[in-house]
């Protein structure tokens, strides 16, 4: 084992706590500092946008872990601070009340910001959604609002869309590209989820850019389209995607492209290690890959800090995603495209259960049901195998 004696952990979420859990495991008695910009400890993202949103769950049960194993862990807390500057020189870390720390070993966690609109965000009623606080504010927003327009039909967007729908509100939702999630699921799975949405009553306007905001009196009243129309909005939700959080890594030395460049073992430098959202790792087979999903935080979590450790390998995840939107799961496991090939080799679209496989390059790259998850976990062996597509179809 590499003789490690000062960690520090920046981003304190799923891919950070992930990490200095490792460690511990791993057997590291060192000294253990998380930095984390939010005042949370740890909590899940994945059900802000379902679960949080609709009130179906009390805020706190999003923690990710109690307060006794956090307590186990022996790491120092410096929450509600930020890290403003690296010097991977001189291993030290700058944060934002000016104090400084040293470090033989460091994780980069800090995942991704949302990416705001150009112009309108000074408006009361126009949300980003990242954060509890975030979701909180977006709730309130919503109970007490009869309009909502949600910009973007990514998936934060379309689940944003669902648990408004289920409160109650008149829904519209707008995005350029011509359906829902397209460019993450591919143009038929973008025709059955703009069905499904229409079906829950949204009014969904694709192929079709946001102009701007209008507000009164400091309040967003509407949201103007580039077809000229104008749709009435007492809350605006903007989800137009993500940047990696990496501008306190600027001077770094280290490389930054789409997310902080890693090699196959997530090393960004001599001691830096990155993981999460925030990370763009050298992957053996596909590439240069960064994903922005909750089972590759905890997984590439825990490889980074074995590479700190000096106990890495390459990593070779699956990756898995899901996504609820009303009495839809779906589940995927692999990289689904939007340029893939795509057959539905299971159930039935029609019936609302069937399992599909992607395929890129003659040979399957992506498994995906919805509400299907059995199928979905017997299709993986496809992606793990790369298995060649007529072969895949031809079994399934
Ligand atoms: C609303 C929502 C719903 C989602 N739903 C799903 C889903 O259904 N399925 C799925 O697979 N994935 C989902 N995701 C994605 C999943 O939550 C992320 O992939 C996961 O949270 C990534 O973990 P992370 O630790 O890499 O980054 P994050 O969870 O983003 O954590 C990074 C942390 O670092 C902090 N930070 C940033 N910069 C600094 C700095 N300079 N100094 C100190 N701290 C800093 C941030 O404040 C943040 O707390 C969802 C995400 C959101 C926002």
């Amino acid at each position: 084992m590499t003789a490690l004696s000062d960690v520090v952990v920046v981003g304190a979420s799923a891919a950070g706590l992930t990490a200095a859990e490792t460690l511990r495991r791993e057997g590291y008695s060192g000294r253990l500092t998380m930095v984390g910009e939010e005042a949370h400890a740890p909590y899940d993202r994945p059900p802000l946008s379902k679960q949080v949103l609709r009130g179906t769950w009390e805020p706190a049960r999003v923690a990710l872990r109690g307060e006794d194993a956090l307590a186990g862990l022996d790491v120092e807390w410096l929450l509600g601070r930020t890290a403003t500057e690296l010097d991977t020189g001189a291993r030290k870390v700058t944060l934002s009340d000016g104090q400084v720390l040293g470090y033989d070993g460091l994780v980069i966690a800090t995942g991704v910001a949302p990416r705001p609109l150009p112009q309108g965000h000074e408006l009361a009623g126009v949300h980003l959604l990242r954060t509890l606080d975030d979701a909180l504010a977006l709730r309130q927003g919503l109970l007490a609002a009869k309009s909502v327009v949600v910009i973007g039909a990514g998936f934060l967007g379309a689940e944003a869309a669902a648990a408004a729908r289920e409160l109650g509100l008149a829904v519209t939702m707008v995005d350029p590209l011509p359906a829902p999630m397209i460019r993450q699921l591919g143009a038929r799975m973008g025709e059955l989820l703009a069905a499904l949405h229409v079906r829950h009553g949204v009014d969904l306007r694709t192929g079709i850019g946001v102009t701007g905001l209008v507000g009164e009196e400091g309040r967003v009243t509407k949201v103007e389209l580039d077809d000229g129309t104008v749709v009435p909005a007492d809350v605006v939700l903007v989800a137009i995607g993500s940047v990696p959080a990496v501008g306190w890594l600027a001077g770094s030395g280290l490389s930054l492209g789409n997310g902080v460049e890693c090699d196959e073992l997530c090393q960004a430098a001599p001691g830096v290690v990155a993981a999460g959202d925030v990370a763009s790792w050298a992957h053996p087979d596909l590439g240069r890959v960064r994903v922005e999903h909750r089972m590759n935080a905890t997984e590439q979590g825990t490889a980074a800090a074995k590479t700190l450790l000096g106990k890495g390998s390459p990593f070779l995840p699956v990756p898995y995603f899901w996504t609820d939107q009303y009495d839809v799961k779906i589940q995927a496991y692999g990289l689904p495209s939007q340029d893939a090939e795509f057959e539905v080799v299971a159930g039935d679209p029609a019936e609302g259960r069937f399992a599909a496989l992607y395929g890129v390059g003659g040979h399957v790259t992506a498994a995906l049901s919805w509400n299907l998850p059995k199928e979905a976990r017997a299709l993986r062996r496809h992606v793990v195998q790369r298995t060649p597509w007529q072969e895949a179809l031809s079994v399934s």
